[in-house]
């Protein structure tokens, strides 16, 4: 099962569960995800709550239905899956080691690889906050495992520090099995998350989400006893004669997801800067021409059907490249963010068909706004714009073929309609 791969890919989230339906689809004969759990689904096994696949599925389902309902699809495409399977090394030529408690150690060399990682969640120790390390501090994903898939309660009194969906999804969590959450404190000046996750979890629970505050110290020898907070200035410095003690057992932390990307790095994959995941172009290709991404492990996504639909198209590219049939992207360019756009996925189009590029804003525009390109190749007109929220844009084909040679690279711009 493990020689003669076409596709291996890495990680059966929702990502790497469609890379594996589109690479059989694109008639890859031998498909197979490698996933270090025992269980398939990633992320979404853990997220029981509503809100997935209403644009896949039309329908709006929970995490584990929406994976099952996945997996019927990649189950009727012919993909094998291989679980309890850690991926731990990964070589410069895409080749890759595995360990399982029963195979032992095996060097699986296929013709292409997709990496579908997912990403980890910020800790503590990233952000330095003083005080010592009690007991009672999880980041939300983990409170949300323990709640959610193996019945412990993390705490009675909860802080939740930083305003990502998974923060706010954990509010209202904790709130349904009796916990007290006494607030939500934001660095930034607008919220992390999702406006739905805002209204469904903190608003309609009376749970207030303090902005411009952090967590400044933390108190208590074995367990967390309190947290001190503040307000911040402009430069994210606490306000001197701000702070205030709040009495807590447990801190959530949602201060953000960083694509993992180590196996990647192994590989000598390019990574990009301000993503934090690989280079890719429209064909979800990174650097290293025989690998492929796809993913949270690319770009952190706001909804699992962008994830998917990426996934599908990784592993359809995967499965080109396998057989030899992957198309030339045509003369490239690099697309890199302008003004009030913070990042931006794929990083190079071609000019042989048209591509879409996903992108988040640096900050809100709460109003009518529009995104262009310098030199015009597309352009999108947006309600608003959130930085907790993906935004789309179609890149013409046709308008990068009419651009005279001196034209390497698309800035990507957005701005408000007066
Ligand atoms: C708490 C939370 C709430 C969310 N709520 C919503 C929502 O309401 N609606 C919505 O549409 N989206 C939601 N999302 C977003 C969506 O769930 C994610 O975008 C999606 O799960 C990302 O999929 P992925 O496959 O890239 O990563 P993951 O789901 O993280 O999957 C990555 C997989 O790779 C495996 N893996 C990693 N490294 C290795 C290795 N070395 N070897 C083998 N296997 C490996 C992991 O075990 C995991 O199974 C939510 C996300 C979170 C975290």
């Amino acid at each position: 099962m493990l020689r003669d791969i076409d596709v291996a890919i890495i990680g059966a989230g929702p990502a790497g569960i469609a890379a594996g339906v589109g690479a059989r689809r694109a008639g890859a004969e031998n498909v197979v995800v490698f996933e270090r759990d025992w269980d398939l689904g990633g992320i979404l096994q853990q997220c029981i709550h509503p809100g997935f696949g209403l644009h896949t599925f039309k329908e709006e389902l929970t995490g584990p239905e929406y994976v099952h309902r996945y997996l019927e699809r990649a189950h009727e495409a012919g993909v094998t899956f291989v679980t309890n399977t850690m991926v731990f090394h990964m070589e410069e030529d895409g080749s890759f080691w595995t360990m399982n408690p029963e195979r032992g150690i095996e060097h699986v060399r296929p013709k292409a690889t997709v990496l579908a990682m997912g990403c980890r969640e910020r800790p503590l120790g990233a952000l330095g906050v003083p005080g010592s390390r009690p007991a009672g501090i999880y980041t939300a994903g983990t409170a949300q495992r323990f709640v959610n898939m193996e019945g412990y309660m993390p705490g009675k009194r909860v802080v939740v520090l930083g305003s990502g969906d998974i923060g706010l999804i954990m509010v209202r969590r904790m709130l349904l099995e009796g916990a007290k959450v006494e607030a939500v404190f934001e660095l930034m000046s607008w919220p992390g998350g999702l406006r739905r996750n805002i209204a469904q979890c903190l608003d309609d629970y009376g749970v207030p989400l303090y902005l411009d505050h952090t967590v400044t110290k933390v108190h208590g020898k074995d367990r967390l006893e309190a947290v001190t907070v503040a307000q911040v200035d402009q430069y994210k410095s606490p306000i001197p004669g701000t702070e205030r003690t709040i009495e807590c057992d447990t801190l959530l932390l949602a201060v953000g997801l960083i694509p993992e990307n180590e196996l990647s790095r192994m590989a000598g994959v390019e990574i990009h800067p301000l993503t934090g995941g690989p280079k890719v172009n429209q064909f979800l290709q990174t650097s290293k021409p025989n690998v492929f991404a796809a993913g949270n492990v690319v770009v952190v996504y706001d909804l699992v059907d962008w994830v998917s639909a990426e996934g599908l198209r990784a592993g359809e590219n995967a499965a080109r490249y396998a057989l030899g049939t992957l198309r030339s992207p045509g003369r490239t360019f690099q697309v890199e963010p302008g003004r009030g756009v913070r990042l931006l996925s794929p990083q190079v189009v071609g000019d042989q068909e048209d591509s879409m590029v996903f992108l988040r804003v640096s900050e809100p525009v709460e109003r009518r706004c529009r995104i262009v390109t310098m030199p015009d190749v597309g352009s999108a007109n947006l309600r608003y714009a959130r930085p907790g929220e993906m935004n789309e844009l179609k890149i013409k084909a046709e308008a990068l073929r009419s651009l005279g040679d001196d034209v390497k690279a698309i800035q990507v711009h957005v701005e408000e309609v007066r």
